[in-house]
């Protein structure tokens, strides 16, 4: 019963996503794991669509959640030239792609560093980036799930604020997901040849907490507290702190809004 089509899909992709091979499944645990799984046998880009997750990954262990048919979920194989240390800027990279593509069709949502996709502050999509070093290439795979309708039971499982898109939700899936897969696979290949400062400014005019104070937290410890001032040409994060300006390497640490952070971290 599954809407998502391959071949529909790769009808409505732009040039830039045309040699990307494309595979739809009704479900499985984690489209990342699948295809972290598979990748000494890829020869090109793939993209794995699952209309439902069963065990769908976050950072550090965290779990995605999802029902079948409320959100849109993938995961995107991508060689990339490297060097390794230029990858630290893929995921805001990625964030850049996914927050134009879905503010163009309608749906204000602003980026949460590193990787969040807020929209009226919930959390609308969540961003996972893993690599793997494979010898001939450096492999990123880029998972995404998307809030489209979020049903009362699945939010109170989640147990957090968090935002859906009906507007979204009412598009033709496979015309969704090109348009995803179009933008992703064009700054893809630019941030390859490039790396990240391209898209710094791009960033910075769509991020969510601009200004704000916050709180780093680290296992839900509160490491560092200041304003958050967007990132910089690697996609660090800027934070002015009482000590001055500190650049903040994207690695398993989470921002909140001060006053926020409360709310089940503590110890
Ligand atoms: P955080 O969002 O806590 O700052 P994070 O960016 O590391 O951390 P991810 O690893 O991307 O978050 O996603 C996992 C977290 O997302 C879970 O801990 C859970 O709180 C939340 N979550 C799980 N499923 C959903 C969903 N469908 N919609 C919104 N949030 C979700």
């Amino acid at each position: 019963m599954s809407m998502l089509n391959a071949v529909a899909i790769s009808a409505h992709c732009a040039t830039s996503a045309t040699h990307v091979a494309i595979e739809t499944v009704a479900e499985t645990g984690s489209t990342n794991a699948d295809l972290m799984a598979r990748l000494g046998g890829l020869r090109g880009p793939l993209l794995r669509i699952a209309d439902n997750q069963t065990a769908g990954r976050g950072r550090a262990g965290r779990s995605w959640l999802s029902q079948p048919g409320a959100a849109l979920m993938f995961s995107l194989a991508w060689p990339f030239k490297g060097p390794l240390h230029k990858m630290t800027g893929l995921p805001m990279a990625v964030g850049v792609a996914l927050a134009e593509t879905i503010v163009s069709l309608g749906v204000p949502v602003q980026i949460k560093w590193p990787n969040d996709l807020l929209r009226d502050g919930a959390k609308l999509a969540g961003i996972l980036v893993e690599t793997q070093n494979t010898g001939n290439a450096i492999w990123a795979v880029i998972g995404c799930g998307i809030n489209l309708v979020m049903p009362d039971e699945l939010e109170a499982r989640i147990g957090r604020d968090v935002a859906s898109a009906p507007w979204l939700a009412q598009m033709d899936r496979n015309q969704l997901m090109a348009a995803l897969l179009s933008r992703l696979a064009a700054v893809l290949a630019e941030f390859d040849d490039t790396g990240f400062a391209p898209f710094a400014e791009r960033w910075n005019a769509l991020h969510a907490w601009h200004g704000k104070e916050v709180v780093l937290l680290d296992q839900g410890a509160v490491v560092r507290q200041g304003r958050a001032a967007g990132v910089d040409d690697i996609g660090r994060l800027l934070l002015d702190t009482s000590a001055g300006r500190v650049e903040i390497l994207s690695g398993d640490v989470s921002l909140r809004l001060i006053g926020t952070q409360l709310s089940g971290v503590q110890p």
